[in-house]
């Protein structure tokens, strides 16, 4: 087999490289540009758009939005947060395993070994379209809730100074026989970063709210509304290990890797209408976070994503 170190490419640039033990690790480097969107600047991003005045106009409903303006600090934090929060979510999440063994390890002459591939990302700020970004994010400061969206075939997308924190939404989902209240936590960005790795709603490409789920396990994904990740968000990882093997054989071209959760997920749902008699189904290849376990104690503490501390979250179901 033959192993490129190093791709360019248009959506994002990539590293394969050995971490010992006969292991590699793949990450996808981002050139992002954030774009501080103040209450004087002009721009268009499809049907969203600010002449400068201080209001911006948008196509769902609430149709204009008065912007406010950054403060410096605030833009400082905003980000290093951003690349925190995103490569803490996204990165070290999952594992490349290969179906037969491949890599020739050191030195020469040894045998064949089936090393796995850890799947990284990290993210690359940069100021100016000359630097080539991969995506262009502008950033509001709304004065209510915005929409935020991104367009992948642009390149480019609108997110808001809310978007990096964890927050709640409660929606109806159907639990066996009956709605349960659900609420679903998410942090919005993660969700956007989604749509920049490629990925569409759970369950479509449209906007429309079944589009985000209909079901608990749907809901509760990252490209639902929750933040849980599945085996399926390693593909663009899949994907871009094929730009760095290249194959010399016949047997060099069966090989195939599949992408694994690597770690531990926390469930991010609260079901307002839990009962004990009537648990809600369990989410597949999920295992609570430890002191999660058990239903409608309200004292456990939850290390959440993004060092998020949960102590709200305790009504989730009991470990397998
Ligand atoms: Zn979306």
């Amino acid at each position: 087999m033959n192993i490129h170190f190093s791709q360019t490419n248009s959506r994002w640039d990539s590293v394969l490289s050995p971490i010992g033990g006969n292991r590699f690790e793949l990450t996808l480097q981002f050139r992002i540009r954030l774009v501080r969107i103040e209450p004087t600047t002009q721009f268009y991003e499809g049907d969203t758009w600010a002449s400068g005045n201080g209001v911006m106009h948008s196509p769902y409903h609430p149709f204009t939005h008065k912007l406010n303006t950054w403060n410096d600090l605030e833009w400082t934090n905003y980000r290093q947060e951003f690349c925190r929060v995103i490569e803490h979510n996204w990165s070290d999440k999952f594992m490349l395993i290969p179906n037969k063994a491949w890599y020739i390890p050191p030195p020469a002459g040894s045998d064949k070994v089936s090393a796995p591939v850890q799947c990284s990302l990290k993210i690359q700020l940069v100021d100016s379209a000359s630097q080539h970004p991969h995506f262009t994010i502008r950033c509001i400061h709304p004065d209510k809730g915005f929409r935020s969206f991104m367009s992948p075939e642009l390149r480019t997308g609108i997110i808001t100074h809310d978007d990096l924190k964890f927050e709640w939404r409660v929606l109806p989902t159907k639990i066996g026989k009956q709605q349960h209240q659900i609420e679903y936590g998410q942090i919005t960005v993660l969700h956007e970063f989604g749509h920049v790795l490629g990925f569409e709603h759970v369950n479509g490409s449209s906007a429309e709210r079944w589009a985000y789920g209909i079901t608990l396990e749907q809901r509760a994904n990252l490209m639902g509304l929750g933040i849980h990740f599945s085996d399926k968000q390693a593909r663009p990882w899949e994907a871009t290990i094929r730009r760095h093997l290249i194959p010399e054989n016949k047997y060099d071209r069966t090989v195939k890797f599949a992408g694994h959760l690597s770690s531990p997920q926390i469930i991010a749902y609260w079901d307002n209408d839990f009962d004990m008699k009537d648990p809600p189904p369990k989410a597949k290849s999920t295992k609570p976070a430890k002191g999660a376990s058990g239903a409608h104690h309200s004292s456990s503490t939850i290390h959440g994503p993004a060092g998020v501390i949960w102590e709200h979250m305790a009504n989730i179901p009991p470990a397998d």
